[in-house]
C-alpha cells in the first residue's frame, strides 16, 4: 500500500479516536454488543466461508464464534461497570508537613491501535477478535491488518463492524481494515506517527519484526505480540504410575487437537525415566496412531510444519516414537511424537523451539536435577503443566515452584489447550512467548494493554473526568484515601 494511503488511514484513525474516546462507556458498549449481534445474525454462511479459507471444521468455528461474541459482550459489560479505569483518589492533606496535594488517577486509552489478526483464530483473534474488542472497549480506534490466510472472512466480518458503526452512530473510521498483503504495509502502519500501540498474534519472526519497527520510531510505542510457546509438561513418576494410559489418552488428544494449531499445544513433555514412563510412551503412541489427520490452516503453515519436523528428527539423539498415519507421504503433515535424552536436549537449543502443529518431543531425564535443568533451559512460555500426584507434589516441590517463573499459566493435572475467557485468566508469559509478560491477551484485563495511567494533581473539579469527580456520578469502584469503595 502506498505510504500516502497508509497516512490517510492513520490520520482518519487519529480523528476518529478523538471523537470515540469522548463517548460514554455505555455508548461504546452498545457498539460492541451490536458487532456481536451482527456476527450472530451472519449465521452459518459466515462459518462456511471461514471453513473454506482455513480448513477448520464448522463445529470448531461455531465454538470460536460463540467465544468471539462472548468476548465482545464481556468487554461491553466491563466498561459499563467502569472498574477497568482503576480510579484512585488521594485527597489533599493540608495539615501534613509538607502539605500533600490532591491526586487522582485513572487509566485512559492510548490512541489508534494497529491489530494483526491470527491465522489460527479467524474469528476470536482476528478482525473482530479479542485485540479489536479490548482496544475498542478501552476507547481506542483500531486499524486491522487483514490476515492473508482468510481475506474473505476478514472482509465479511469488517462489513458487519461497519454496519454496527452505522447502527450505533460511531465515528465512521473508528475501525478500518487494510487488505494489502506485504510486510511494507505492516511496517508503514506500525511506524506511522499516529499509531499508539500494536496487537499481534503469529510467528516469533513476525512479532519481533513489529517490535523492531516500533523501536525504530522517533517515539517508540508498545507492541503486545503473542508468539511461540512449547508449553512444557512436567510428567512426574507418581502420576504416571497411577494412570499412564489415562494421561496418555488425554495428551494424544491435546497434541493433535485442531491439527496442533494452538499456541497452547503441549510441544514438550519432560519426564524422569521409569517403567511407568515406558507404559506412558507406549500408550501415547497407540493413541496417536488412531488420530485422523486433516489439512492445516494454510500452505505456509503446512510447509513450515513439515520442514521443521524433518529438521527436528534429524537432530542428534532425536528418535521418532511414532506418527499418526504411517502411510502419509512426505508432502503431507502428520502428527509425530519423538524422544530425546535430557543430555542431548540440553546441548541443542534448536530442539527447544516451537514446532507449530501436531508435534511433541518427550525429553527423558535421569532424575529431578536433569528435569529442573531442562525446565530452566526453555525460555518464557504461555503455560507450564504439572502432572503430579500428592506424593510427587511433596517430593518435587522446588521443581514445581520453579514452573511459575517461566510461564503465564501453570496448569495442574490437565492439558494446556483450552483457554478459558474469565477474569483471572493470564494468557501471556515471558519472552519469547510474548513481548510483554505484564499483560494478558485473554479475559477482561486484556483491556489494560491499550491504556495508560494518568494522574491529575490539584485539578479544578470541573476539569476532572466523571470517574474521578468527588460525587462519583458513574458509581464505579474506587480506592479513596486507601479504602476500596464499591
Ligand atoms: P505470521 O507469518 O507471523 O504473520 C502474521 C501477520 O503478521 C501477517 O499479517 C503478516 O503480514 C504479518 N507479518 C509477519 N511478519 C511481518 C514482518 N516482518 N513485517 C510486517 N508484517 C509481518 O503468522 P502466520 O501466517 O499466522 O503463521 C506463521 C507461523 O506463525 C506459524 O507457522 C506459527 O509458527 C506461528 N503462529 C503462532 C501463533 C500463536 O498463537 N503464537 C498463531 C498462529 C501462527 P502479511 O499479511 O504481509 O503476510
Amino acid at each position: 500500500m502506498p505510504s500516502q494511503e497508509i497516512h490517510t488511514v492513520m490520520q482518519a484513525s487519529a480523528t476518529a479516536f478523538e471523537a470515540f474516546r469522548k463517548l460514554s462507556a455505555n455508548h461504546r458498549a452498545t457498539f460492541l454488543d451490536a458487532i456481536a449481534e451482527g456476527l450472530e445474525n451472519a449465521g452459518d454462511a459466515l462459518l462456511e466461508l471461514a471453513s473454506s479459507e482455513t480448513n477448520l471444521p464448522i463445529p470448531r468455528l461455531r465454538g470460536e464464534m460463540g467465544r468471539t461474541c462472548f468476548q465482545l459482550r464481556m468487554f461491553a459489560k466491563e466498561i459499563r461497570n467502569g472498574h477497568w479505569v482503576e480510579a484512585i483518589i488521594d485527597h489533599a492533606m493540608p495539615d501534613k508537613n509538607p502539605p500533600a496535594p490532591d491526586i487522582r488517577r485513572m487509566r485512559i486509552p492510548l490512541g489508534p491501535i494497529v491489530v494483526f489478526g491470527a491465522s489460527n483464530f479467524p474469528f476470536a483473534y482476528s478482525t473482530a477478535g479479542g485485540d479489536t474488542a479490548s482496544a475498542l472497549a478501552a476507547g481506542c480506534s483500531v486499524v486491522i491488518k487483514q490476515h492473508p490466510a482468510h481475506p474473505q472472512t476478514s472482509n465479511r466480518v469488517f462489513e458487519i463492524i461497519q454496519q454496527a458503526i452505522k447502527k450505533t452512530n460511531m465515528p465512521a473510521f473508528v475501525v478500518q481494515h487494510v487488505e494489502d498483503k506485504g510486510f511494507a504495509t505492516g511496517q508503514g502502519l506500525v511506524q506511522h506517527p499516529a499509531s499508539a500501540a500494536v496487537g499481534f498474534t503469529g510467528s516469533y519472526a513476525g512479532g519481533m519484526a513489529l517490535v523492531n519497527y516500533a523501536h525504530e520510531r522517533k517515539h517508540p510505542i508498545p507492541v503486545f505480540a503473542e508468539m511461540g510457546s512449547t508449553n512444557p509438561v512436567l510428567l512426574f513418576p507418581g502420576a504416571l504410575t497411577d494412570d499412564a494410559s489415562g494421561i496418555a489418552e488425554k495428551y494424544a488428544g491435546s497434541i493433535t487437537l485442531g491439527m496442533g494449531q494452538f499456541c497452547t499445544n503441549p510441544g514438550l513433555l519432560l519426564a524422569i525415566d521409569s517403567p511407568a514412563l515406558v507404559d506412558f510412551e507406549q500408550a501415547l503412541a497407540r493413541n496417536i496412531e488412531k488420530i485422523a489427520m486433516a489439512a492445516m490452516l494454510h500452505p505456509g503453515i503446512e510447509k513450515a510444519y513439515i520442514t521443521k519436523t524433518r529438521e527436528a528428527l534429524a537432530q542428534k539423539g532425536v528418535t521418532l516414537i511414532t506418527q499418526a498415519d504411517k502411510n502419509v507421504v512426505d508432502e503431507n503433515p502428520v502428527a509425530c511424537i519423538a524422544r530425546i535424552s535430557a543430555n542431548d536436549f540440553l546441548e541443542n537449543p534448536m530442539v527447544h523451539e516451537e514446532i507449530f502443529g501436531p508435534w511433541s518431543l518427550m525429553v527423558v531425564c535421569k532424575d529431578a536435577g536433569e528435569m529442573l535443568a531442562c525446565r530452566q533451559a526453555v525460555a518464557g512460555q504461555l503455560t507450564t503443566t504439572i502432572m503430579a500426584n500428592n506424593n510427587d507434589l511433596a517430593t518435587f516441590g522446588p521443581l514445581i515452584d520453579s514452573a511459575v517463573y517461566n510461564a503465564g499459566r501453570v496448569v495442574f493435572n490437565s492439558v494446556p489447550t483450552g483457554v478459558e475467557v474469565c477474569n483471572a485468566m493470564v494468557h501471556g508469559g515471558p519472552h519469547p512467548a510474548c513481548t510483554d509478560s505484564r499483560f494478558t491477551a485473554v479475559g477482561p484485563l486484556a483491556i489494560q494493554r491499550w491504556t495508560r495511567p494518568v494522574c491529575w494533581q490539584n485539578a479544578p473539579a470541573e476539569l476532572l473526568p466523571p470517574e474521578l469527580q468527588e460525587e462519583n456520578p458513574l458509581g464505579i469502584r474506587r480506592l479513596v484515601d486507601g479504602v476500596l469503595i464499591s
